[in-house]
C-alpha cells in the first residue's frame, strides 16, 4: 500500500512537486501558511489541513518545502508544528535548503518521538520541479532513505544518498558553491567579450560545447545579454544559501575565497534593491566595478 503523504509549503517549488505526487496516485494532505496557495493542489485531489500538526497526524511521510532554517523550525517544532502530531515510525523529509546543523537538531527532536528525518534538498529550479527532474541529495538513515525512494523518484530524476543526517544539506551547499562561482565566471566572460568588441552571443555559441561550457553559460548567459533579470532563482534565495555555506565553512575554518567574493557582489545587488531579480543580475554588480 502507498504511504500517505503530507506536504507543507506550496511555493514556487513545493506546489509543482506536490502536483507530481498527486499525479502519481499518492494521497496527499497539504498545508500552506497562505491558504489560497493550496487551491491548485486541492483541485488536483489534495486534502487541505489547518496546521502542520494536523498534516502530521494523518501522514506516514511528511514533506516540508519552506524557505530557511527558522521556517523549518517553526513548521516542525513550533506550537502547531509537525512534532505535535507526528506518529511513531513516520518520516519527515525536509526538502528546503537550510543549515546542516539545524537539520541535525530537528532530527534529534523527532527521534525523541521515535520518528525519522531525511534532509533532501534539491537542485534544478522551478522547471525541474514542474518536470519531476530535480537532483535530490539525501542525508539520513539509509533504510529510511530506501523506504522513501519511491516518493523521491517521482519528484526527481537523480536521487543520491550522500550519508548521515545533514550531509544532504552539505552537498546542496557544494552545489551552490559550484553554481555561484561559475555564474561569476560567465558574467566576466560576457563583459570581457563585450569590451573587446566581440558579440557575446557568438562567444557563448563558440564556447558552450567546449571545456568552458556550463548550465550557467547556456541558461543565464543569454538572459544577461538580453538584460532579462526576471527570476528563476532569486538573488535573495542565493544570498541565503551563500550565508549557509559561509557559516558552515567558518565553523570548519575552511576558506572559500571565491564564494566570499561572489557573496559580496550579490550583496551589492541587494544594495541596489535587486534582491528579487534572478541570479543573472550578478553581471550588474561586476559591470558597476568598471564605472
Ligand atoms: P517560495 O516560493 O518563497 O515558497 C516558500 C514556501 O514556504 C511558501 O509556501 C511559504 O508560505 C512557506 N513558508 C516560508 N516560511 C514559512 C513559515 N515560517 N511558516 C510556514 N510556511 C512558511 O520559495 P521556493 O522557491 O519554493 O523555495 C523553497 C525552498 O527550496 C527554499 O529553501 C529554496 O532555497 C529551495 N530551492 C529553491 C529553488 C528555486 O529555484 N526556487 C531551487 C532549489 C531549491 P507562504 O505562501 O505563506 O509565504
Amino acid at each position: 500500500m502507498k504511504e500517505r503523504l503530507g506536504f507543507i509549503g506550496l511555493g514556487i517549488m513545493g506546489q509543482p512537486m506536490c502536483l507530481n505526487l498527486l499525479k502519481a496516485g499518492f494521497k496527499v494532505i497539504v498545508y500552506n501558511r497562505t491558504a489560497s496557495k493550496m487551491d491548485n493542489t486541492i483541485k488536483a485531489g489534495a486534502i487541505p489541513a489547518e496546521s502542520p500538526k494536523a498534516v502530521a497526524k494523518e501522514s506516514d511521510v511528511i514533506i516540508t518545502m519552506v524557505t530557511d532554517s527558522p521556517d523549518v523550525m517553526e513548521v516542525v517544532l513550533g506550537e502547531n508544528g509537525v512534532i505535535q502530531g507526528i506518529r511513531e515510525d513516520s518520516v519527515l523529509i525536509d526538502m528546503s535548503t537550510i543549515s546542516p546543523k539545524v537539520t541535525q537538531e530537528i532530527a534529534a527532536e523527532l527521534q525523541n518521538k521515535n520518528a525519522h528525518m531525511l534532509d533532501a534538498p534539491v537542485s534544478g529550479g522551478d522547471t525541474g520541479a514542474i518536470n519531476g527532474t530535480l537532483a535530490i541529495m539525501v542525508g539520513g538513515n539509509k533504510k529510511i532513505f530506501q523506504r522513501c525512494l519511491p516518493i523521491l523518484n517521482i519528484i526527481g530524476k537523480t536521487v543520491t544518498y550522500v550519508g548521515n543526517q545533514g550531509t544532504g544539506q552539505i552537498v546542496k551547499l557544494c552545489n551552490q558553491i559550484l553554481v555561484s562561482v561559475t555564474n561569476m565566471a560567465v558574467c566576466e566572460a560576457i563583459l570581457f567579450a563585450q569590451k573587446a568588441g566581440v558579440d557575446p552571443e557568438v562567444m557563448i555559441r563558440a564556447t558552450s560545447q567546449g571545456a568552458g561550457g556550463s548550465w550557467q553559460l547556456s541558461n543565464l548567459g543569454p538572459k544577461m545579454i538580453k538584460q532579462d533579470f526576471s527570476p528563476g532563482f532569486s538573488v535573495e534565495l542565493q544570498l541565503k544559501d551563500l550565508r549557509l555555506a559561509l557559516e558552515s565553512a567558518g565553523k570548519m575554518e575552511q576558506p572559500l575565497p571565491a564564494l566570499t567574493l561572489v557573496n559580496e557582489l550579490f550583496l551589492l545587488n541587494k544594495d541596489h534593491r535587486e534582491e528579487k531579480e534572478g541570479t543573472q543580475a550578478l553581471i550588474k554588480s561586476i559591470a558597476r566595478l568598471s564605472k
